[in-house]
């Protein structure tokens, strides 16, 4: 389900709905009258300015569309501004050398089904689904789970079209470590109890994406999530433990940004 266009993967060609569809595509094509053409001028009346006004009413779905836009957009800057996974993760890439800017490296697009975001690895830009991001919560576990992606992209050399297994590493860190399995998130899909639970959940999570984006049978998917899981799901970078919710976030922030102090100061 959610995420789909997933790791680093497929995001870039698969992406239905892609760039330039919607909101773009439509701004595009609003009222750009050709300058100084003939008749078109004695018709323009000033509408010019106004270039919506000389347009058919737009329909439902066409306003609901810059709706979402717009509310992608203003929850987007929320997680960078006030979430702390987002904040650690924006801190470690600029750290590694690999500054995200919100203006190049997000774009909030429509997607379809219920595909919540994606990382497009060709060019390094995280996709948010905007038809599908509709709470503030979500929003920030769909940009901690891509950034995270974004993270392995930047500071290893991951593969993550040819070795299903990088794909899966990266999908474990980022169910791990995004939030995606906190307790409450998983209470709210009715799922609880297990002693385990956390990490069938991460298992779980990492097999549901790599299946979404990936023509694999289900146990090759699970093959290579069992394969890898051990050394991945240990690998809490750039956190240093699993933040299960935003208390330890912000605890892993805090540590993240002394622990580079220190660093710093060698
Ligand atoms: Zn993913």
């Amino acid at each position: 389900m959610r995420h789909r266009p997933a790791a680093g993967t497929v995001a870039g060609r698969g992406r239905a709905g892609g760039r330039g569809e919607g909101v773009e595509a439509m701004a595009a094509g609003g009222g750009a009258a050709p300058p100084g053409g003939g008749e078109e001028e004695e018709d323009d009346l000033g509408y010019r300015l106004f270039p919506d006004r000389k347009k058919k009413p737009q329909g439902f779905l066409v306003r609901s569309l810059f709706t979402f836009h717009n509310r992608c957009q203003l929850m987007l800057r929320m997680s960078l501004e006030t979430n702390p996974y987002a904040q650690l993760l924006l801190a470690a890439m600029k750290q590694s050398g690999c500054t995200v800017f919100n203006d190049r490296h997000f774009s909030c697009e429509n997607c379809d089904g219920c595909v919540s975001g994606g990382f497009d690895s060709a060019t390094s830009q995280i996709v948010l689904c905007q038809n599908n991001i509709r709470q503030q919560s979500h929003m920030n576990r769909v940009v901690a789970h891509e950034l995270i992606h974004a993270f392995d992209h930047c500071r290893a050399h991951v593969d993550w079209f040819k070795n299903v297994k990088h794909l899966a590493c990266s999908e474990i860190r980022a169910a791990n470590l995004s939030g995606d399995c906190t307790l409450m998130n998983e209470i709210a899909r009715f799922k609880f109890g297990l002693k385990a639970h956390h990490q069938t959940c991460v298992r779980d999570r990492a097999i549901r994406s790599i299946l979404a984006v990936r023509k694999v049978s289900r146990e090759t998917a699970e093959k290579a999530v069992d394969e890898v899981f051990d050394a991945c799901f240990n690998d809490l970078e750039p956190f240093g433990r699993i933040p299960h919710n935003k208390t330890d976030a912000k605890r892993a922030y805090k540590d993240f940004l002394n622990r580079d102090r220190y660093n710093a100061n060698l």
